[in-house]
């Protein structure tokens, strides 16, 4: 029997404009997954309705995302739509060396950096079916106001630039069928044989020494 975590913890970045549906296919993920691990960026945005400090974000001030940042507390961060935005390290590699997969909600910049610490990971972009549908869902949400929405949609066309950096594209268009591409390349990426180190070596244990034709 070997010691550790039986399979690796996995990483599975989630990119795309905003409003195009990343919350409402990881909220489903995790509904599913009850043992993700998500994790919980710092953010100097400000708590939209229903949203808890400490589990969708946490929110700080300008002046601590600044001491934190310094003191190298972030896997990497960025500025998005003029807030800051950045990712814990600690609680990442706490989780993988326990085996737990970790979900990530971050913008382009972000999945860059990210790759530079996790290259084993899944990266997966988000495209909405048109530009149109993208706007209507930004206005749907109601949660930006109509400068937050301009500057939201032009942010958009400059990520979908970057797009082509990723490792699979998924349209949220009918949103089961994005559902079920989105999990699709997680449990393909779970059943990597490097994710299951233990597996073989299990098996194989099993096995008489003596006695058993080769
Ligand atoms: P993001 O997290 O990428 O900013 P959200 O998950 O908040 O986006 O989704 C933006 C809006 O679009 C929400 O009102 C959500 O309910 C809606 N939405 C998400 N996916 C779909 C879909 N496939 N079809 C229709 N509406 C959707
Ligand atoms: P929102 O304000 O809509 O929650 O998020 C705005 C954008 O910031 C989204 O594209 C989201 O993915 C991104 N974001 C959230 N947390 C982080 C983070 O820790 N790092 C980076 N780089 N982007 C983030």
């Amino acid at each position: 029997m070997s010691n550790g975590p039986e399979r690796l913890g996995l990483v599975l970045v989630v990119c795309g404009p905003s409003g195009v549906g990343k919350g409402t296919l990881l909220a489903r993920l995790r509904r599913q997954y009850p043992n993700f691990a998500f994790s919980v960026s710092c953010t100097t945005r400000a708590p939209r309705p229903g949203e808890r400090d400490g589990v969708d974000y946490q929110f700080v001030t300008r002046e601590r995302f600044e001491a934190l940042r310094a003191e190298g507390h972030f896997a990497e961060w960025a500025e998005v739509h003029g807030n800051l935005y950045g990712t814990p390290k600690a609680p990442v590699r706490e989780h993988m060396a326990a085996g737990r997969d970790v979900i990530f909600d971050i913008d382009v910049q972000g999945a860059l950096q990210l790759r530079e610490h996790f290259p084993d990971g899944l990266y997966v972009f988000i495209l909405p079916p048109s530009m149109t549908v993208l706007e209507a869902r930004l206005r749907g949400r109601g949660t930006d106001s109509e400068e937050q929405v301009a500057k939201r949609l032009k942010n958009a066309i400059g990520e979908l630039r970057q797009a082509g950096g990723f490792d699979y594209l998924v349209v949220n268009d009918d949103l089961d069928v994005a559902y079920d591409d989105l999990r699709a390349v997680y449990k393909a990426g779970r059943l990597a044989a490097r994710r299951q180190p233990t597996l073989l070596d299990d098996l194989l244990a099993q096995v008489p020494t003596r006695g058993v034709a080769s």
